[in-house]
């Protein structure tokens, strides 16, 4: 069997290989704290199952148009105008099965073999990997500094002329931080004046924390939709806690979407009918579920950076938003995958290596889950690395004795 250079140059993940050693664990009884997951608890939205119900009920379960139905793009345009200030067109949107879809689609068309997609560490792991699929090459700006705030200059510094487009996801996963507003109207503005796609993935654009906002990038633009290079990406899946529903959506010029539409018309041919219409019912519905998510969320990273308080030597900047933080353990160890196993191991914890995030020597924590999992898993964690810890610990009912300390 022979498999494509192109196939073979995406990376295995280590995070599924972490999860797959978490589920064997928990198979064998063992009890797990998975501080992995990008996900919250909340059920999805009532007005969400409520009309995906009445659209199976209808047994009208259809093609609809390859971008979108009607009225879902409606419900779109709408919350475009609301968040974003900005009216858009019907034909400005293309809807997909998931955000991470429409990014797919979304550099397919963009990119021509050796094209250079600026990424700005640490960045969502899936970026340099669906770069790599389009035969385009991810360039990665780090902060030098030990924040996770980038640098204009820097990015400046790594704009070629291969440069097609910039990814910008604040707040970011996997750090939490929200970029500054003066940095997003400077990159605007760089990025219309240069001629470069400006990617805005706002996919946890209303999690945010501490009466914080997420600037509406259109305001530092004269442009017009038709002209400008800002292209928005969304979906419910965060905004809702709707991950399974797989819907998300580009916003950009008519151009761009028509290709879009020939894309997802060979591919997926529609998202499913069904899940675009519990989207319509979600984005159509009270919002007050959103605050209630986000107030979830907010006391969980309250909770996390308190106990996180308790470890020695661990440095964490305090998330913005998100469910995710990005401690720096290198008073542990510089080898985040290594470590990663290593409390899987002893302390039953998942956690992501920041090797996957382009941040190696720390671990990313998600805090999405329930309260007990966080305080638990980092209880754990304490108890596994920190030479202060008490050395003995109760894991499920099992009393665990630290011997390698
Ligand atoms: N962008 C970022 C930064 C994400 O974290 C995720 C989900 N983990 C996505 C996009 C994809 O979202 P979806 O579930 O809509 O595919």
């Amino acid at each position: 069997m022979t498999i494509s250079h192109l196939a073979r140059a995406i990376a295995e993940s280590p995070t599924l290989k972490l999860n797959e050693e978490a589920r064997f664990l928990r198979e064998r009884g063992e009890s797990v704290i998975h501080l992995g997951i990008g996900e919250p608890k909340n059920k999805a939205p009532i007005t969400a199952i409520l009309s995906a119900a009445a659209k199976i009920s209808s047994g009208d379960i259809k093609y609809s148009p390859p971008d979108g139905t009607p009225s879902l793009k409606k419900a779109i345009i709408r919350y475009t105008e609301e968040n974003y200030g900005r009216y858009v067109a019907p034909e400005n949107i293309a809807v997909s099965s998931g955000a991470k879809f429409s990014l797919y689609n979304l550099f397919y068309s963009l990119i021509d073999p050796q094209d250079e997609v600026i990424l700005l560490a640490p960045y969502w792991v899936s970026y340099p990997e669906i770069i790599k699929m389009v035969n385009g090459i991810p360039v990665i700006v780090t902060p030098e500094d030990g924040t996770f705030h980038p640098r204009f200059e820097d990015i400046e510094k790594a704009v070629t002329p291969y440069t097609k487009a910039i990814i910008v996801n604040s707040p970011n996963n996997p750090s939490g931080v929200l970029y500054r507003e003066d940095f997003i109207a400077q990159i605007v503005d760089y990025c219309e004046r240069k001629g470069i796609y400006l990617v805005m993935d706002d996919i946890y654009h209303k999690l945010i924390f501490d009466h914080k906002k997420c600037p509406s990038p259109y305001q530092f633009t004269a442009k017009d939709i038709e002209n400008t290079k800002i292209i928005v990406v969304n979906g419910v899946s965060k905004l809702y806690g709707m991950t399974g529903f797989r819907i998300g959506w580009v916003v950009t010029n008519r151009r761009l979407v028509s290709v879009l539409h020939n894309i997802q018309a060979q591919t997926e041919s529609c998202p499913s009918v069904v899940l675009q219409a519990a989207a319509e019912g979600a984005l159509n519905g009270m919002q007050s579920v959103v605050e209630s998510l986000r107030l979830t969320i907010e006391n969980n990273r309250n909770i996390i950076l308190q106990e996180l308080k308790t470890v020695n030597g661990i440095r964490v900047m305090p998330p913005d938003g998100t469910f995710y933080c990005l401690p720096d353990f290198r008073a542990y160890s510089n080898n985040s995958v290594e470590l990663a196993n290593f409390l899987l191991r002893k302390a039953f914890v998942v956690t992501v290596p920041g090797k996957e995030f382009g941040m190696e020597g720390h671990l990313r924590l998600s805090f999405a889950g329930s309260v007990k999992d966080i305080m638990t898993g980092i209880e754990r964690i304490r108890w596994a690395l920190d030479p202060n810890a008490p050395s003995e610990i109760y894991i499920g009912d099992r009393r665990m004795l630290r011997d390698w300390l």
